[in-house]
């Protein structure tokens, strides 16, 4: 047998026209080139990524396309000089694919600004399958403590919550915002809860189902995206696709304060938001935003050390291969409690 099942991007989707994006097809198993490993999924975390993908704010450069950045699964095979891994052990691969490796941004430790970034699952096949192939120098030991599905969540939502963090300049005693409450924001509660047990946490998110789940975890506070929290806040890390939770974090933000934009695009249908923006209100008094882009290798394996040391255990709801297209519509109308993780069948 050398066929496998993978869950197929074909053509760029308008998701209010179609349930179904992604196409079920068989393919060839890939074969592992020159320091690559061949590796047989277990689980692959779903990110709100894939929606960027499939609606064409970030579109693959290729197309058809296997999806998927945030991929479990156990080496099957080592082509020629890869050394790192031996048969059987269980590997995650993450966003970032490949970079340069010469490049100003890679040689400073800032591999996730390469201009030759390539990306897991958009420009290069990625985890929505039941075998993919990277470079083993690309690859993470995941440990024991996590399942399959558990540690799908940490590549992605997980590694790129701590980037947001650490951009954040988080302090002891301040208080920090999540707006928006999914996969990647849960995980920063939990983190924060840890590294900072003073800091309190004050959650913006439009259901109701995901405010008790925040006050469930920690937050001190959990109320809609428009409201204003009951004091000011020094931190707020921004999750979500639109922009309405842009302008009301600004105006929730105390002077000198840092708002930090987790997301890889916005959406287009509420950027009229932006035209409320008002200077005095929302960004004198030397407040700052700031974007976070990709991941480096370094987030990834911190993070998951961090993960394992505390430990944070993320919050999965787990779905079959074939089930993806549902995975991403819930993930698309904002059904979602922690994260969402597609989990193969290899019989
Ligand atoms: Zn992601
Ligand atoms: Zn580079």
């Amino acid at each position: 047998m050398n066929q496998m099942n993978a869950m197929m991007l074909v053509r760029i989707h308008d998701l209010n026209k179609t349930e179904a994006p992604l196409v079920p097809q068989t393919v060839p198993i890939p074969t592992p080139g020159d320091h690559e490993i061949l590796i047989r999924v277990a689980a692959c975390g779903v990110c709100h990524t894939e929606l960027d993908e499939i609606e064409g704010r970030t579109p693959p450069p290729r197309l058809p396309v296997i999806p998927g950045h945030q991929v479990v699964g156990r080496v099957q095979g080592s082509g020629t000089g890869a050394v790192q891994f031996p048969t059987g052990q269980r590997v995650g691969v993450a966003w970032i694919n490949r970079t340069c490796g010469c490049c100003e941004f890679c040689l400073e430790e800032r591999e996730n600004l390469c201009p030759e970034f390539v990306a897991t699952g958009r420009d290069v096949h990625g985890g929505y399958a039941q075998y993919m192939t990277v470079n083993e120098a690309f690859a993470y030991p995941i440990p024991d403590r996590f399942s399959d599905a558990q540690a799908a969540p940490l590549l992605c939502a997980g590694a790129i919550g701590y980037r947001s963090m650490v951009l954040c300049n988080l302090q002891d005693g301040q208080r920090l915002g999540l707006t928006g409450f999914g996969a990647s924001a849960h995980l920063v509660l939990k983190m924060v809860k840890h590294r900072f047990p003073d800091v309190r946490v004050y959650v913006f998110a439009r259901s109701a189902g995901e405010q008790a789940f925040a006050r469930a975890l920690g937050a001190v506070w959990a109320g809609d995206t428009k409201d204003t929290a009951p004091q000011p806040l020094d931190r707020i890390i921004d999750t979500t696709p639109a922009w309405t939770p842009v302008v009301e974090a600004l105006k929730n933000l105390k002077p000198g304060g840092r708002l930090v934009i987790n997301a890889i695009r916005k959406e287009v249908a509420d950027r009229d938001a932006l035209l409320r923006l008002d200077y005095s209100s929302h960004l004198w008094h030397e407040k700052e935003i700031k974007s976070v882009a990709n991941v480096a290798r370094s987030d990834v394996s911190r993070f998951l050390e961090l993960a394992d040391r505390i430990p944070i255990i993320p919050e999965v709801e787990t779905f079959s291969l074939e089930a993806a297209n549902r995975a991403l519509m819930e993930l698309k109308n904002r059904r979602i409690r922690g994260a969402k993780v597609l989990v193969m069948d290899h019989r």
